[in-house]
């Protein structure tokens, strides 16, 4: 149980984000920069991931805060032509063809609104101009509706082995608020095709919803392990990144407002204990994979909150990127993106100059483990192992031999401690980012946890 001593007195209200920030500067003579970047050699230790951006769905979830458009029919040829092409010139710049892909990404968006000689289009374009390794892992987002057997057989063909989906909850009322449109059958048919053709399908389960109580979300996960998909990446919601059509209709009462900070923690907990006592083990601290998957990593994740010298390159419409010394962004309008890669320059936006050596120790609350021995080659300032201390005795990570691991009571707390392993120089953009997404969306969420006050 919390200690009353030793427990966060409130959660944080963002928590999903990539490390190193932007931050000043960035958008300066980005392209530049990033080219001169680009033009060097890479370190070929660690892991090298390749993501690709699809920024188009067919319908939008209410939830949703990513970059996508569902008025996409004419724009997806000339999106792929383009696509193909940034592939084929960030393939061959230096510093990338030192690269062993460990890992490919299909994101968006939705991935699956591709046709089948489209996905075969941009993996020509890949397998053409990056370098795989022999066990790459190639994982592609799909949505139910979309995901027709034509389209699964093509990815098959290309070299994806997991596919990931995003069913998000079960329950027909949250589904209609949401705006997630996919049958019950068009879900099975999904999770049975990955099945046929891929190592590993993942399902993707939002808790923490409006009004959510343990009953509904005990449902979910019921219909979760009936799913049996290899594994279940079970998210809280998290509101203040969410669409401001959401949020409005939450203030105006059209649909619950979120579970207080006391009955999240109740909601996750729950969801952890569901997970762990039905047969899945909880491979990152979100991430819950069944006992007797053919396949139980997730290398792409591994990279992207891996190490310094673990890096991914993004390709597509907003797409990141994070080297070891430069994190970069792509153009996020697709007229400017598209015109950039006719133009035979790379459609960058914004590129920040940063070596990030603390990375991996910013992301171990969520990885779950950290070598003792690896943070002591990285040269860090003290504070951070003053932090790592601290949170020793507040008993929110134990060592196992030459490895800091979480507890139990650590795992409760990772998106605080993440937001706590933070440097200073970094989290002015963070605290930045926060209060004006606050401001910009009217949207001050308390989460003060009162049972621990
Ligand atoms: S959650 Fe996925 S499918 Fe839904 S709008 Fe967002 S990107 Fe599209």
């Amino acid at each position: 149980m919390a200690n009353h001593e030793t427990s966060y007195k409130k959660l944080p209200t963002m928590w999903n984000y990539l490390y190193p920030f932007q931050g000043d500067g960035s958008l300066e003579n980005a392209e530049p920069r990033a080219s001169q970047f680009l033009s060097t050699k890479s370190n070929p230790n660690g892991k090298k991931a390749l993501y690709v951006h699809i920024p188009f769905c067919d319908t939008i979830c209410t939830f949703c805060p990513f970059i996508r458009s569902t008025n996409y029919q004419d724009k997806l040829q000339p999106y792929v032509d383009a696509l193909a092409k940034e592939l084929a010139m960030v393939g061959n710049t230096e510093y990338i063809k030192g690269f062993e892909l460990s890992s490919i990404y299909f994101g968006g968006g939705t991935p699956s609104v591709l046709t089948p000689a489209q996905i075969e289009q941009l993996g020509r374009a890949i397998h053409a101009n990056f370098t795989l390794a022999s066990d790459c892992e190639w994982s592609f987002e799909v949505e139910a509706k979309s995901a027709t057997e034509d389209k699964l057989q093509a990815m098959h063909a290309v070299g994806v082995n997991r596919i990931s989906f995003g069913v998000q909850t079960f329950d027909p009322e949250y589904r209609r608020i949401f705006n997630l449109t996919a049958s019950y059958d068009e879900i099975l048919r999904t999770r049975d095709l990955g099945e046929k053709y891929f190592k590993a399908h993942n399902m993707d389960l939002l808790y923490q919803l409006p009004g959510q109580t343990l009953e509904r979300l005990e449902q979910d996960l019921y219909q979760a392990k009936q799913l049996a998909t290899t594994s279940v990446d079970a998210y809280p919601l998290e509101y203040l990144v969410t669409s401001k059509g959401f949020l409005n209709m939450m203030k105006n009462g059209k649909i619950e407002m979120p579970p207080n900070a006391d009955d999240k923690l109740a909601l996750q907990q729950f969801a952890v204990n569901y997970l762990r006592d039905n047969g899945y083990d909880q491979t990152y601290v979100y991430t819950f994979t069944r006992k007797d998957a053919r396949y139980n990593r997730f290398m792409f994740g591994e990279t992207i909150y891996g190490r310094y010298e673990d890096e991914y390159i993004g390709c597509g419409l907003s797409a990141s990127s994070s080297l070891s010394g430069l994190s970069h962004n792509n153009e996020v309008e697709l007229d400017k993106y598209i015109a950039a890669v006719e133009a035979g320059r790379l459609p960058i936006r914004t590129a920040f100059e940063y070596h990030a050596k603390e990375r991996a120790l910013i992301f171990f609350p969520k990885v779950m483990r950290i070598s003792q021995d690896y943070l002591n080659t990285l040269g860090l300032a003290p504070d951070y192992f003053e932090k790592l201390n601290r949170f020793e005795q507040q008993g929110l990570i134990a060592r196992d031999g030459n490895d800091l691991v979480m507890t139990e009571e650590g795992k409760k707390f990772y998106l605080n401690m993440m937001i706590d392993l933070i440097p200073d120089d970094q989290l002015v953009y963070y605290n930045r980012y926060v209060e004006r997404t606050q401001q910009d969306r009217q949207w001050f969420e308390s989460n003060d946890l009162i049972s621990l006050s």
